[in-house]
Formats: structure tokens, C-alpha cells, sequence
């Protein structure tokens, strides 16, 4: 028998802006996020995995992004420094692209899957606010 498990709603807050977009998400802005994360897999011993390893996981990926800004590749070093010279204290994240849902969802799925058993499944959800939401499925 396989079965779902699935943990979260978990959140957290971030500033991010997309500079290859032509819309008002060029500018820099922030969102609270939230990340739900379903395994999927084998009952093995009446579980799937233990729910509350999973949630301890998720909790320690995602705090990797909270109140931070989040940057494409190769922009993290100029705007540190800009910032750091009018006093403003930032932690920066730099993602492989610009740093929409989808790319975040694929992030988080990427840390999650290392260090998840290789038999599951996994789906990681990133909603964006009200307004938006991607979802990742990967396979371990
Ligand atoms: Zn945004």
C-alpha cells in the first residue's frame, strides 16, 4: 500500500523582484510565502516516513529564505554592498534564475530531496502570497 503524507502549511517572509519581467514584479516587493510538502511512498512499518522528521526538515530548508532577499545568480555581491552602504542590514539568498514561485518551489524541492529516503516522492508547494502558487514533483 502507498500513501500521501503531506505537512505544512509552513511560512515565511521574503523580498524578491524579477528583473527580466516587463511588469510592476521588477520592482523590488515582498510576500509571505507558504510551503506544504507532500511525500509520497510505501507504508513501511504502518508510516510512510515520520511526519514529524518531515516537518523538522521543511522547517530548517525554508528558514534558510525567511526575511531575507531572494536574487538571481551573480547579483547577491553589488546589492549587498549597495545596500550595506546606506545601512540597510540584508541576508541575501541567490537562486539559479530569477527568483519567481517556480524557481523558489524547485529550490526548496532540491534541499528537500537530498536529504529524503530515495524511494519517495515529493511534491513541494510555494504559494506566493494570494495570488499565485507553483508546484514541484520530484521523484527521489
Ligand atoms: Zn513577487
Amino acid at each position: 500500500m502507498s500513501a500521501i503524507l503531506e505537512v505544512g502549511p509552513f511560512v515565511f517572509d521574503a523580498a524578491h523582484f524579477l528583473p527580466s519581467y516587463k511588469g510592476v514584479c521588477r520592482r523590488l516587493h515582498g510576500h509571505t510565502y507558504a510551503v506544504t510538502v507532500r511525500v509520497r511512498g510505501e507504508v513501511r512499518g504502518s508510516m510512510v516516513m515520520d511526519a514529524r522528521a518531515l516537518r523538522e526538515l521543511v522547517k530548517k530548508v525554508i528558514t534558510e529564505y525567511d526575511h531575507k532577499l531572494l536574487v538571481r545568480q551573480g547579483m547577491g555581491t553589488a546589492i549587498r554592498e549597495a545596500l550595506r552602504g546606506v545601512g540597510v542590514e540584508v541576508e541575501i539568498v541567490e537562486l539559479p534564475e530569477d527568483p519567481t514561485v517556480e524557481v523558489l518551489a524547485k529550490d526548496i524541492a532540491n534541499k528537500l530531496a537530498q536529504q529524503l529516503p530515495p524511494h519517495l516522492s515529493l511534491e513541494v508547494c510555494v504559494r506566493e502570497g494570494f495570488g499565485a502558487a507553483a508546484t514541484i514533483v520530484a521523484r527521489l
